[in-house]
């Protein structure tokens, strides 16, 4: 059976139509092979608009149901991920080229953030607060915020979409999706999935959950629609950069979920062991292709021979290659312009003096294919290309002697996204969490920068953004926050005690 074949029935068992997938004008391929696997059919910004304004009308219908029982329409979504976990899986591997267990974990991940958001539909809390004047009740209440736009990247077809969804349906809004144009058969699977959950669901409001298929000349119509209150925007700082201030102009919402450039700090009495399969994972896994990758590395003088030598062994001989019909752990890049990216950043990194382990592509037989063996580059600073994000297996590599500097150099980039040390010294490992120490979002012990848990709020500071989705109290900012106070007496005391009589 051919990937294009097998895409097919899987589409179809996930509730797929065929007419979504064959005959379009948007051209679906497989990294795997670079092969075409479907033809999508996309729609233009003025349908667009349209589709919102349904969305719009949905919204007013579905802020009135209890919340408990929007997050029924959750629990039932998360039931349906659980039935077609395998198949989802899989098809996450065909169209973003993930090996099957990252594939499966992101349907996981699906699955938990709607265990999570069930939760969540009964503990929409407000707050209760003391007021200066007698005879008065103060209180804060979270209403639904309206049409939540959300725009998703490569490299996380369906789990982002899922963060976003499964928040912002149990806090009463309606959802419109514009998912990368490289992953448009996931995110046709998820909408079908959805409507599968809808429809048990009974009655919820026709419209709710929407999907624009379709490049950024559609998500710029998201993005200046003025029915949507929120638009949630994983991709590139570049992106970001744009969609930031068209939102601020008409002071919509903004989660801005934007590129990563992570580092790790090895100490002199880090666990070698643990911090080698760490670092492998973070800097290697998912072919270098998630916004937690780790891209820069610092390592102690005492411990950086040692470690660098058992790095660039485990970076020679990991395995590279099709993640369906072998157990390779690297797959490949998602298309030429990857590869191309990756080349030119380790060309600029030799130029700056690095010295360059691996790199280089490897033939699968399929042109249109794009394996490479990852790239450990041994660096004498912090310059050129390591200042960036390139979203491709590449580790630069540099070695420390002082605790403040390293630190320093750590947050001397852009981006702010997810970093981590290795450490048993706790005066470091606390240092790293205080605040002079690491200013990303997310700051690990022991752990490396990427594969985080629901539960936390995911995000990063500075380029990255600084927004918050997922777990902890990120659904606020899916919600609107009325502050109210009632006045039970028979006065009406002025606040600050201002005196107006008339
Ligand atoms: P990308 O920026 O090229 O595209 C992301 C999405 O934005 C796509 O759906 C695209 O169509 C849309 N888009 C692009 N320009 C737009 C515009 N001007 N207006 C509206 N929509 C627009 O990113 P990509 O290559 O798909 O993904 C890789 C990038 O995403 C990396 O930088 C990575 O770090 C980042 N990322 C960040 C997170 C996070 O949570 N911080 C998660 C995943 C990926």
């Amino acid at each position: 059976m051919t990937i294009a074949q097998e895409t097919a029935e899987l589409l179809t068992s996930l509730g797929v139509s065929k007419e979504s997938f064959t005959g379009g004008d948007l051209p679906a391929k497989s990294p795997i092979t670079g092969e075409k696997i479907a033809d999508v059919r996309s729609v233009s910004p003025a349908e667009a608009g349209r589709i919102i304004e349904q969305a719009d009308a949905a919204f007013r219908a579905w802020r009135l149901v209890p919340a408990p029982r929007r997050g029924e329409l959750v629990r039932l979504l998360g039931e349906e991920l659980r039935a077609h976990k395998a198949e989802l899986g899989r098809l996450v591997s065909i169209e973003a080229g993930k090996i099957p267990s990252e594939g499966l974990g992101e349907v996981q991940e699906m699955i938990d953030i709607c265990d999570f958001a069930v939760g969540l539909s009964r503990q929409l809390y407000g707050l209760t607060i003391a007021t200066e004047r007698p005879g008065h009740r103060m209180m804060e209440t979270w209403h639904p915020l309206g049409v939540v736009g959300v725009i998703s990247a490569f490299n996380f077809p369906v789990a982002v979409w899922s963060w976003n969804a499964a928040l912002a349906l149990v806090c009463g809004n309606a959802i419109v999706w514009k998912p990368s144009e490289k992953t448009p058969l996931t995110a046709l699977a998820c909408n079908a999935i959805l409507k599968r959950a809808m429809a048990r669901f009974g009655d919820a409001p026709e419209g709710l959950a929407q999907l624009l298929i379709g490049d950024r000349a559609v998500g710029e119509a998201l993005v200046d629609h003025p029915k949507v209150a929120l638009v949630s925007a994983t991709g590139s700082t570049r992106m970001g950069r744009d969609v930031g201030p068209r939102l601020a102009k008409r002071f919509a919402r903004a989660i801005l979920e934007l590129g990563g450039n992570n580092a790790g700090i090895v100490c002199p009495s880090a666990d070698l062991d643990m911090a080698l399969r760490a670092i492998a994972f973070g800097a290697m896994g998912t072919a270098g292709q998630r916004c937690t990758t780790l891209r820069r590395l610092f390592v102690h003088e005492s411990i950086y021979d040692a470690l660098v030598q058992r790095l660039r062994k485990a970076y020679e001989s990991v395995s590279v290659g099709n993640p369906l019909t072998t157990n390779a752990l690297v797959g490949p890049l998602i298309d030429e312009a990857a590869f191309r990216g990756m080349e030119k950043a380790i060309e600029r990194a030799r130029a700056e003096g690095g010295k360059v382990t691996g790199g280089s592509r490897i033939d699968t037989g399929d042109a249109a294919a794009f394996y490479v063996r990852p790239a450990l580059v041994e660096m004498p600073d912090q310059t050129g290309p390591v200042t960036e994000e390139t979203f491709a297996p590449i580790l630069y590599v540099m070695k420390y002697s002082d605790f403040d500097e390293v630190l320093a150099k750590h947050n001397a980039v852009g981006a702010g996204l997810s970093s981590s040390i290795f450490t048993l010294d706790m005066r470091e490992a606390e240092r790293f969490l205080s605040a002079d120490g690491s200013d990303c979002g997310i700051a690990n012990v022991n752990i490396g920068t990427s594969g985080a848990e629901i539960g936390g709020a995911f995000g990063g500071e500075k380029e990255t953004g600084g927004g918050r989705e997922s777990g902890s109290d990120a659904w606020k900012a899916y919600m609107r926050r009325a502050t109210n106070t009632v006045n039970y007496s028979k006065a009406l005391p002025l606040a600050q005690g201002v005196s107006f009589d008339i």
